[in-house]
């Protein structure tokens, strides 16, 4: 799929460390109701801007992975909400090594900014034919387990792990009845030894979750090693990694995948 270019028609806080931006333009033409969930992959030259017509032929861009959380029909606008992290440091020099390309343009974009993107493309499915689930996110994949947990039965039951680094950042979540959230504090309590303290009586529940990469790999080693649950009715994605860019995690992410097939 050739990259479409978006503009830039909002930005704003939605949550103290959630910034929400709207995009817009003939580049957003193919976006409906169905995107919400699915991922897109925003552009950068290797210093940074958002001008890839700049990029020499044969050389590829700097992609970066969003989820689509939201679609207005009456405007034909999707909204992609970014995750702020300090790591975006706004006046240092950017390259490919040091990173940062969306949280800095997120920081720093205006309304009337173009970004060229691909996407989107729908991400695995999660398994919902279950009665009982534990879906797992931090702030990257809260758009993601907003778009799961529609698609849960009324009559689930179980509980959704979220971590944030402040309760302001949980955003409206709508969970059937039987369904418990529990928030985790990042600067408190590791995301995955917050699910190791849950009340897990059985083995017998389906699972999401999508989280930075050692976060994942530790729930994952908790949840089919330690309780044993089926890995077909489980679903786990790491999101990114911690001191390391989306092009070096997408390299450990392949790593681990495969030694996770050979294991099997
Ligand atoms: C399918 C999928 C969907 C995603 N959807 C979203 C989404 O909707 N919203 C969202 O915010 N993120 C989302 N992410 C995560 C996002 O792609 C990464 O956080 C990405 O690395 C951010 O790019 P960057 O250019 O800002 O930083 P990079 O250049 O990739 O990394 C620079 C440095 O920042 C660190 N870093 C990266 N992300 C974070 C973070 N969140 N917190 C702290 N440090 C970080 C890295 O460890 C590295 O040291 C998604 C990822 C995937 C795989």
């Amino acid at each position: 799929m050739s990259p479409k270019m978006l503009s830039v028609e909002g930005r704003e806080y939605i949550t103290p460390n959630m910034i929400r931006l709207t995009l817009g333009g003939e580049g957003s033409h193919h976006f409906s109701q169905e995107s919400i969930g699915q991922y897109v992959k925003f552009l950068f030259t290797a210093n940074g801007s958002t001008d890839i017509s700049a990029i020499p032929e044969g050389q590829r861009p700097m992609m970066r992975t969003f989820t689509v959380s939201g679609y207005q029909a009456e405007s034909g606008t999707i909204t992609i909400d970014i995750a702020k992290h300090e790591l975006a440091d706004l006046n240092g020099e950017i390259t490919p090594d040091i990173g940062g390309y969306a949280s800095r343009w997120a920081l720093s974009t205006q309304v009337g900014d173009s970004i060229s993107l691909v996407g989107p493309r729908p991400i695995q499915a999660m398994p919902v034919e279950a009665e009982r689930f534990l879906l797992v996110a931090d702030m990257t994949a809260q758009t993601a387990l907003q778009a799961k947990l529609v698609l849960l039965p009324d009559s689930a039951s179980g509980y959704v792990v979220l971590d944030v680094p402040t309760e302001a950042d949980v955003q409206p979540l709508e969970l059937p009845d039987g369904m418990k959230l529990v928030v985790n504090i990042s600067s408190e309590s590791s995301l995955s030894d917050c699910v190791k303290a849950l009340a897990l009586d059985s083995n017998d529940f389906a699972v999401w979750c999508g989280c930075e990469f050692s976060e994942m790999r530790a729930v994952r080693s908790y949840i089919t090693s330690k309780k044993g649950v089926d890995r077909k009715m489980c679903y786990f994605s790491s999101y990114w990694k911690h001191g390391v860019t989306e092009d070096g995690h997408k390299v450990l992410k392949r790593e681990d995948n495969a030694a996770l097939e050979q294991s099997k």
